[in-house]
């Protein structure tokens, strides 16, 4: 890359070594750190640029990361920003779980989830506004806000409370009410909008022109961007320094999807990891906003709008910033872009609880569903290892997971009632009464005698 090197950003912390500037993904053009979203001269994105070679070989490296919090802030050398204590809530760092009940299942040896539900908020969105509330305090704001479909809000409320300071949140309206409450107990203004997310991400631009506020996804998104990417370091760090044959990466904006992708990329340009093939791509998007997934399948270049009408909400963005970049990497890596139904993403969830003991949310169902749909196709050989990105929890969704969850008995105090309630249970057989009889597999886990209403719970 023959990117001038704008020299290096020095801050407070020891931590940042190669953040060096800003460039345009489009033109190139180059910028100094800033708050600053878009390039002056053909208004692509800007995003950070690192001078790896300010960076110490792969030993010390790792080395450094090694000795780093156990937070996505142990890697904070290829981040750019440093480490602020007073916003981090020590996002990351989640668990990647050897999938061996679902990858039996679905005919895969090494299947594994990276559970990002266990983030301070239940999101990934932690990871992405760490860095940008870490970002906004370094550029001396003071009011920290976003456009969002739900967990980002969380997540910049509860930074924002975290910090001291004030937020605004912008969701547009009927939202999940779990999904509302699990920002207004941070206690930011929430500004419910009439309009889709794409109406608020809109509202949001014209705010950010008008007020000093920092808008972690519009004039901080360079910054809230970058921190998509330790989800691709931690993985890798958890495979001992390996990178996935496949990943499977539900797509909203499709942010998250491209910085994996980045992610990955540097690791093996710093021999952070062998040099091995880099992963195939897949995205997964719900058929009722699947933006991406259809201009896959039509082979276009382009994404065209779309208006959501989906379950999987946290995945509703009709008109995808990233939705051209997505669509280059899942090509070129040998993936794809699927969509999957309401009903499959139900379904997804269910799987996946069963399976593994997580509670996911719609983005997650719809992550589990493709994956399960391209493991039935054949996409994945049997011994490569797939990585599935479960992003966000099943409690924020819980009316979707409701119709599949399986029901409480309700009985008398007595050892009597409990045998006649197990009686039933097994008399009812296949369908109802694995979770009492304790026969059940891959199926069921439902515990319904006759006679129960589901109100009963
Ligand atoms: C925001 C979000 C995504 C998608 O992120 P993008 O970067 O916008 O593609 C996926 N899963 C969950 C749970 C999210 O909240
Ligand atoms: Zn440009």
């Amino acid at each position: 890359m023959s990117t001038p090197l704008l020299g290096r950003w020095l801050m407070g912390g020891a931590s940042v070594l190669a953040a060096a500037g800003l460039q345009c993904r489009e033109c190139g053009k180059t910028f100094l750190m800033g708050p600053q979203y878009a390039c002056d001269a053909c208004f692509g994105p800007l995003e950070p640029i690192y001078d790896y070679g300010a960076l110490p070989g792969p030993a010390q490296l790792r080395a450094r990361i090694a000795s780093g919090p156990a937070s996505m802030w142990r890697y904070a050398d290829l981040l750019p920003v440093a480490h602020d204590p007073e916003t981090d809530l020590q996002a990351g760092f989640t668990p990647l779980l050897h999938a061996r009940r679902l990858g039996r299942l679905l005919g895969l040896e090494r299947l594994f989830l990276k559970n990002d539900a266990v983030n301070p908020t239940w999101s990934f969105k932690d990871r992405v506004v760490s860095v940008a509330a870490a970002a906004a305090r370094r550029f001396g704001f003071e009011v920290l806000a976003c456009a969002s479909t739900g967990n980002l809000a969380n997540s910049v409320a509860a930074h924002a409370a975290r910090a001291g300071m004030p937020a605004y949140v912008f969701i547009p309206a009927g939202l999940e009410r779990p999904k509302v409450v699990t920002s207004a107990i941070y206690h930011p203004t929430i500004v419910e909008v009439e309009g889709t997310y794409d109406d608020v991400n809109r509202l949001c631009a014209q705010i950010a022109d008008e007020r000093p506020w920092a808008f972690v996804n519009v004039n901080l998104r360079p910054f809230y961007a970058e921190g998509a990417k330790t989800l691709a370091y931690e993985v890798a760090e958890q495979l001992g320094w390996h990178v996935p044959d496949h990943i499977v990466v539900p797509v909203a904006s499709g942010n998250l999807l491209v910085k994996i992708t980045k992610g990955f990329r540097e690791l093996q340009r710093l021999r952070l990891v062998e040099a091995s093939p880099a992963p195939r791509v897949h995205g997964a998007q719900a058929a009722g906003c699947s933006p991406v997934a259809r201009a896959f399948r039509e082979g276009r270049e382009y994404v065209d709008p779309v208006v959501p009408d989906t379950i999987a909400r946290s995945l509703a963005i009709g008109n995808p910033a990233d939705g051209r970049y997505v669509l280059q990497i899942a090509r070129s890596s040998g993936g794809v872009v699927e969509a999957v139904s309401d009903q499959e993403i139900v379904e997804g969830i269910a799987l996946l609880a069963r399976t593994e003991g997580i509670f996911t949310e719609t983005a997650g169902g719809t992550t589990v569903a493709v994956l399960q749909r391209l493991a039935e196709r054949g996409a994945f050989g049997r011994d490569e290892t797939v990585v599935a990105y479960i992003t966000g929890m099943g409690l924020k969704t819980l009316d979707a997971a409701e119709g599949v969850a399986g029901r409480a008995v309700t009985i008398a105090p007595t050892l009597r009632s409990f045998e006649q309630a197990l009686h039933e249970a097994v008399a009812a057989g296949g369908r109802a009464g694995h979770g009492l009889a304790g026969n059940g597999h891959l199926h069921g886990g439902r515990l319904q005698p006759a006679g129960v209403p589901a109100s009963d719970r």
